[in-house]
């Protein structure tokens, strides 16, 4: 295990990108975004993700310095193509446009498709929330078939992440922010290079026998540290039974259908498609009743009785806000083959041994 000072990783990745093509802007914003999953406790949407989003550069498959393309344009909606740029440039362009438009009409809708992998789902209610939005968001992954729905053995679906952020004023936001499956794939990756084991049951093989062993998803593992979700036969489960599958299902009808990026298939291009939805809590509530009333009803769900084991009942966002805390503190631990693989990839992009050195000082 490697611990990295925050501001020593977000120098070395922000390297690592600028030596693949994109503009010392696009670096740097994307080493913060990935450092900022790590931040949050979210290692599966962090920097192990450096090996991949490197591989997709090569391939064609991301495009370095994109510029998004509005499609529609009207006063409280807009259609995006992200044009296959890394989703950390075209996502906060998706966002702003939805804040600004939020902020003019009360509620507003964008839709943003063919965005390279904008990462942790939350960042982007975080950024809604700190401008006092409400936010709901879709999202699906084309390419990334992984999902059994409910009932099934056979992947039909990806990950599709859904979220939603509650600004609150003087605290931080309620966010609530996850993959519809039981586990994100990044933690199937984690779990598969020797870090947090799966929940039992977070897989299912293909004769419908419950699993908690990552090799379902990517067949028998290579010496490197590389992996390929469509080498395996099994599939992650939907989570939350016929609910969370149906929700699944909405996820990839609003964020990969409706947004035009497609619902997931074999054999597409990577993308995101993200719908999302802000409200303006000062245009619903001019009396502003909602931010006294949030504030009295999870103050009532936090001193609900815990079970045995449990300290408190959190709201959702407190996990993160609390790693948040300790990381920012202490540095990022990172998995010594995580490191490597990252490292690696640093090399072989031509980032000098001094800087490889400097991110562990
Ligand atoms: P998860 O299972 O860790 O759940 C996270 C959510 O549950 C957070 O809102 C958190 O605050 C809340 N939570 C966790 N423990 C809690 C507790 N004890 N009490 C109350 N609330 C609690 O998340 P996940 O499903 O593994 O997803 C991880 C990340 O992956 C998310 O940020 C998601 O957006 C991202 N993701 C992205 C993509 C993509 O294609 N870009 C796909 C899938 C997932």
């Amino acid at each position: 295990m490697v611990i990295i000072k925050v501001e020593n990783l977000i120098d070395f990745i922000a390297e690592v990108f600028g030596h693949a093509d994109s503009s010392p802007e696009e670096a740097r914003r994307i080493a913060t975004y990935l450092t900022t999953a790590n931040l949050t406790g979210h290692d599966s949407h962090g920097v192990i993700r450096v090996p991949g989003y490197i591989r997709w550069k090569k391939i064609g498959s991301v495009v370095p310095n994109q510029t998004v393309e509005v499609l529609v344009d009207t006063p409280s909606l807009a259609v995006l193509d992200g044009k296959f740029g890394y989703g950390q440039t075209v996502a906060p362009v998706a966002v702003k446009l939805g804040i600004e438009k939020c902020k003019k009409a009360g509620l507003a809708a964008v839709a943003l498709r063919n965005a390279g992998h904008i990462g942790r789902i939350g960042d982007w209610a975080e950024m809604a929330a700190a401008d006092g939005l409400v936010s709901v968001h879709f999202v699906n992954a084309t390419d990334s078939l992984l999902v059994a729905p409910f009932g099934g053995v056979e992947r039909r679906m990806s990950t599709a992440p859904y979220c939603v952020g509650i600004p609150r004023q003087g605290h931080d936001p309620i966010v609530l922010d996850f993959a519809t499956s039981v586990v994100a794939e990044g933690k199937c990756l984690v779990a598969s290079l020797g870090g947090k084991k799966l929940p039992k049951g977070a897989l299912i093989d293909s004769d419908g026998t419950l699993s908690d062993d990552p090799r379902l998803l990517y067949g028998p593992y290579t010496s490197d540290s590389t992996r390929d979700h469509t080498q395996g036969i099994g599939a992650i489960r939907a989570f939350g039974e016929h609910k969370g599958s149906g929700l699944a299902l909405i996820c990839e009808l609003m964020g990969g259908a409706l947004t035009g990026t497609g619902a997931t298939a074999a054999n597409q291009r990577f993308a995101n498609g993200m719908l999302a939805f802000y409200i303006d809590p000062k245009v619903v509530d001019p009396a502003n009743f909602f931010d006294g009333e949030v504030t009295r009803y999870t103050d009532f769900i936090r001193a609900t009785k815990p079970v045995p084991g449990i300290e408190q009942v959190q709201l959702p966002g407190d996990p993160e806000r609390r790693i948040r805390a300790e990381r920012t503190k202490d540095g990022i631990p990172l998995l010594d083959d995580t490191w490597a693989a990252i490292v690696n990839t640093a090399r072989e992009m031509g980032v000098s041994e001094t800087d490889i050195r400097q991110a562990t000082s």
